[in-house]
């Protein structure tokens, strides 16, 4: 839902908190996402709307989303562009600004787009485009396509970002008093923010720095959300000065971000007052990655109304009326009749059976579990751990029978990505006849919601201590959707085993050997076996899933901790 003919003067009243992230997704006919990362946003601005938080998010516009997925003949993905009209959702922004990259003006416009909830004004979003027909043809393509590009590109959107959002939010006279920095992507601002705060040359001594870094630092929050190198970016100073300039204080900035390459990651710790990890193990983590950082923990959650598939929200709203408002009410899931349980499932069941067989034409059987799992194709994650051994798969199917919906997508740069989605196809053409098994292209917000409540159970197996949080398997919670899931993450803090769900392998950091071994035999010994022949037991474990997980691992809650820890310290 969202209001195009808003106006920016309603949203200047108060001050705000302004959130930068590189993707946000808005809502699912909007591409300007590629994963968790994005969805999170876009579920903390849908929270921050229901709540009528002070907020203000700032992102790219990325007219050229992040890509389509279609998956060819030999298994393989395929990318196409992902263009949306940002005139159709949003209007346009009254103020441009300018940068200087690479020794040329880029201008930055934008657009603006309201995050609606039923009762609020909503959340302004500001979708910056450097599209404008004063720009250099190159510049024009900085901000169309999200994670697009080499690592120029990437730094010249990360100056947009950062940068340009700074300007802009003053140009258009917003008053903001924190900045919270979603991820490094947008660490930029506190160069902005430096120069604003800069005092006279001559006013300071030799040796002295030129900031007034106490009051930058009292300004800016920032989150941190992978564990994994790469999500860290790195730009070396060569780089950084032919596209920034002449930086006015190199020294300072290395001291800042590093000596050898300009670290995102470490210029947003050394100048946020506030930060945090996603899931308490992730702050544990970060903690130990960032030696001399104080990280927080405050562990994601999903946001209830849109990650709730239509059967479950009718059940809710008609016994737990408000749950919407206050996900915490679903803690009394446990008294719903176990018939409205599984009715409700069965419907969210044959709606993803209806999907898959219109995506793939392959017919899944209601009878049988289906196991879901969608991630990020990314080596971590390991897609193939399911497969690791196809005849104990084949095994534990002919007493146990079940079903495999998978879907992701790989970064179009990430060869070992591409290569998992490849042996993944290769399985299921190896498993035909013993396991039915469908890749729904194209993993997006619609596929998710799908996924998530249609599975009978959702599958989880990073390679510890790599997954930051997870939010798909909160998603799945808010359906009666149980976990399998190696302990990482959110996962730490939510299972309770055999009653929200179950963990494969032991909690133990590091120790991933046996991890296809332990998922096997808790597949085989005890999730399938429940499922099969203990209905009444297995709705219990659905029911525990939603009273105690979605009750808790929600973006309400989420956000009464970044309000009250981050925002108004
Ligand atoms: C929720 C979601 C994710 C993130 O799920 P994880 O459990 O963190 O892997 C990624 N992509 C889409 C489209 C999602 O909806």
């Amino acid at each position: 839902m969202n209001n195009i003919h808003a106006s920016i003067d309603d949203y200047l009243l108060r001050p705000r908190v302004a959130y930068f992230s590189m993707e946000i997704a808005l809502a699912p006919d909007i591409p300007t996402y590629s994963g968790g990362l994005g969805v999170l946003a876009g579920d903390t601005l849908r929270a921050a709307a229901d709540m009528a938080l002070p907020m203000v998010a700032v992102t790219l516009v990325s007219r050229g989303g992040y890509f389509r997925q279609e998956i060819d003949e030999a298994g393989r993905q395929v990318e196409h562009p992902d263009i949306w009209e940002p005139a159709h959702h949003a209007t346009h922004l009254k103020a441009t600004v300018a940068l200087t990259l690479e020794g040329r003006d880029v201008w930055v416009g934008g657009w603006l787009y309201i995050v609606q909830s039923l009762a609020n004004r909503g959340i302004p979003v500001l979708l910056l485009d450097t599209d404008l027909p004063v720009n250099h043809p190159d510049d024009r393509q900085i901000t169309y396509q999200l994670y697009g590009g080499d690592t120029r590109m990437r730094l010249k959107q990360e100056a947009v970002l950062g940068m340009g959002g700074v300007a802009m939010l003053q140009a258009l006279g917003f008053d903001i008093f924190t900045y919270h920095m979603n991820e490094g992507h947008s660490s930029l601002l506190t160069m902005a923010l430096i120069k604003r705060h800069s005092f006279d040359r001559a006013d300071v001594r030799p040796g002295e720095c030129r900031f007034e870094l106490p009051k930058v630092r009292d300004l800016c929050a920032f989150t941190t959300h992978t564990p994994v190198d790469a999500g860290h970016d790195q730009f070396p100073y060569d780089l950084v000065t032919t596209v920034l300039g002449d930086i006015p204080d190199l020294a300072t900035l290395k001291m800042l971000a590093g000596e050898d390459k300009l670290n995102m990651t470490r210029l947003a710790l050394n100048l946020s007052e506030y930060v945090n990890g996603v899931a308490k193990r992730h702050a544990e983590v970060s903690g130990r990655m960032f030696p001399g950082y104080a990280v927080h923990a405050v562990t994601n959650g999903v946001h209830a109304s849109t990650w709730t598939a239509e059967p479950f929200a009718s059940l809710y709203d008609s016994q737990l009326p408000g749950w919407c408002h206050e996900p915490e009410l679903l803690i009394r899931a446990d008294r719903l009749p176990d018939e409205t349980i599984w009715k409700a499932h069965t419907r969210a069941k044959a709606d993803l059976i209806d999907k898959v067989r219109t995506l793939t034409g392959v017919v899944m059987d209601p009878d049988k579990p289906i196991i879901g799992f969608a991630r990020r194709m990314t080596a971590y994650k390991r897609a193939d751990l399911l497969f690791s051994d196809l005849e104990r798969l084949k095994a534990i199917a002919r007493h146990h029978p079940f079903q495999i919906v998978l879907a992701g997508k790989a970064h179009p740069r990430d060869d070992m990505g591409h290569q998992l989605i490849e042996a993944l196809h290769r399985h299921i053409r190896e498993l035909a006849g013993s396991v039915s098994i469908t890749f729904l292209p194209n993993y997006d917000m619609n596929v998710a919601l799908a996924m998530v409540s249609g599975a009978d159970v959702w599958l989880n197996t990073p390679l510890r201590p790599l997954e930051a949080s997870g939010t798909s398997g909160m998603k799945a919670a808010f359906n009666g959707v149980p976990q399998l899931s190696v302990l990482d993450g959110w996962w730490v803090e939510g299972w309770e085993e055999g009653l929200t769900g179950w963990a494969i392998g032991e909690d133990k950091l590091q120790a991933n050997g046996n991890d296809a071994l332990a998922l096997y035999d808790k597949l085989e010994h005890v999730v399938l076996p429940l499922w099969h022949g203990d209905r009444a037991g297995w709705i219990a474990v659905m029911k525990g899933a939603i009273s105690r997980n979605a009750a808790f691992f929600n973006s309400h809650r989420m956000m009464r901790r970044y309000a009250s820890e981050a925002y108004l310290r």
